[in-house]
Formats: C-alpha cells, sequence, structure tokens
C-alpha cells in the first residue's frame, strides 16, 4: 500500500470522515460516506465550508468577516493529514459503498485520491465513487476511470471570484462532454438566471444535466428561493436541488 497522505478537513482532533445521507444534488437521500478534504483554490464569499481555506494570513474577505464575531481559522486547527490505509480502514468498518468526496476542492489532492479509489475498489468494487468539485482543474485518464460521478459546481459572479479563476474554460469543456457530470449552480438571486444560461450556451451544456440549488445556510433562507427556483427549473428544464441536510441537521459539521 503506498503511503500517501491526504490533507483532511479537521473536526477536534479528528478526520472529518462521517456517514450521513447525501443533502445535496442527483444522490440526495442516499447514504454515503463523507470525506471532506481541505484546500480550495477559490475563495467564495458565501463558502458555507470556509474553515477548508480560510486561515490566518488569507487575503481573501470570507461574507462573514463582516460580523464582529468571526475570525479567520487557525489552519493547523483545521487542517490533518492522514494515510490511504487509515481512511481504507476507517472506511472498512462503515457498511455503505457509496462515497462522496467534497471539500474544500478535493481535485487539488488528485494523486492521492487515485490511491485511496484504487484500493477501495480492490477491496469491493461496488464502491462508488462521487466528487464535489469546481470545476477548475482537469482529471487525469486514471482518475478519471475511478470516479463514478462528478458534481460539478461552476462558481458565478455572485462567488466573489475573479471570473479568470473560477472558470477554466479547458476544464469545463471536459466536464461538459463527460457522461459522468452533472452541473450545480447555487443561486442567490432569480437575477442570476442569465449568466447561468449564458455559461451553458458558451459550453455546451444539455439541460438535463443542469441543477439549480438555493443558496442558504439556514431552512429559511432555503424557503425564501425555493419556490421562484423551482418555476425556474421547471421553465428551462433544469433538476432543482434542495440542501437536505440543511434542513435535517442546520448548518453543522460532520453530519
Ligand atoms: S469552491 Fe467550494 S470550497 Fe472553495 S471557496 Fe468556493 S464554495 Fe468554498
Amino acid at each position: 500500500m503506498k503511503r500517501t497522505k491526504l490533507k483532511l478537513s479537521k473536526i477536534g482532533d479528528e478526520p472529518e470522515i462521517f456517514s450521513s445521507i447525501q443533502g445535496e444534488g442527483l444522490n440526495t437521500g442516499k447514504p454515503s460516506i463523507f470525506i471532506r478534504l481541505s484546500l480550495c483554490n477559490l475563495h467564495c464569499v458565501w463558502c458555507d465550508t470556509d474553515y477548508t481555506w480560510n486561515w490566518e494570513g488569507v487575503k481573501h474577505i470570507h461574507n462573514n468577516e463582516l460580523r464582529d464575531s468571526y475570525k479567520k481559522y487557525i489552519k493547523r486547527e483545521q487542517i490533518i493529514k492522514m494515510s490511504v490505509s487509515s481512511i481504507v480502514n476507517t472506511l472498512a468498518d462503515i457498511n455503505c459503498r457509496s462515497v462522496v468526496i467534497t471539500g474544500g476542492e478535493p481535485m487539488i489532492q488528485q494523486k492521492q485520491l487515485i490511491n485511496l479509489m484504487k484500493i477501495l475498489k480492490n477491496i469491493d468494487n461496488k464502491y462508488f465513487f462521487e466528487i464535489e468539485t469546481n470545476g477548475t482543474f482537469i482529471p487525469t485518464l486514471e482518475f478519471d476511470q475511478l470516479i463514478n460521478q462528478y458534481n460539478v459546481s461552476p462558481k458565478l459572479n455572485n462567488s466573489g471570484n475573479n471570473k479568470r479563476l473560477r472558470e477554466k474554460s479547458n476544464a469545463i469543456k471536459y466536464f461538459s462532454s463527460s457522461k459522468k457530470s452533472n452541473f450545480k449552480f447555487v443561486v442567490k438571486y432569480r437575477e442570476e438566471l442569465s449568466e447561468i444560461l449564458s455559461f451553458i450556451k458558451r459550453y455546451n451544456i444539455t439541460s438535463s444535466k443542469v441543477l439549480l440549488m438555493p443558496e442558504g445556510r439556514t431552512k429559511k433562507e432555503l424557503d425564501l428561493k425555493t419556490i421562484w427556483l423551482v418555476e425556474l427549473c421547471k421553465q428551462y428544464n433544469f433538476t432543482y436541488s434542495d440542501r437536505l441536510h440543511i434542513r435535517i441537521f442546520g448548518d453543522k459539521r460532520g453530519v
């Protein structure tokens, strides 16, 4: 077994690996194991996993920093290295074969993930890997052969990221032509629809691959957007994605 280590998000002293149900996207409601990796190449102002990147010394400003009580995270308290073999052992104790690899931006650690997925598939070929990505990295051939589903979430202007950083055309073209991909857009205001329509036209993405998901960290915030977002989905033949974990557990980690 290769001795590679992954950088995972840390809760207390433990890596953020947990079993729950998928709360977003095409597999909503499916029992799944979540592996949350640390690090991100983007800095979305509304990111709900800002502990994976918004550490002391990071120049970018998260919306939460407008609140007096918010402080940037201390990196060593939020990141933990875990060997591939330890992750395999942890997963072996869980009676579930659907794995959601999330972050942060997990595709920063493709090489290590290849090792992890290879070992798990060797143990049981029924392992199903879906990855949540911001769509800025092109998968290697080896990585692609192991992944079952790409949940690509391109970032819009509302994320506060520079377009040059958030829209990598070669990567988007790769995902738009992959049968394994779906595109999940986080929507804050209905005016963002024109930006989404222009994006999917630019990359020739069919409506059947598109999901619209409300931005929100509370049930109330989601409810305010659901009605008009569902209407837009009906109008354009997109799929609505809820955030079921927020409705069930609230904005908590590790659930
Ligand atoms: S790409 Fe995802 S993890 Fe990275 S800052 Fe944006 S929302 Fe957060």
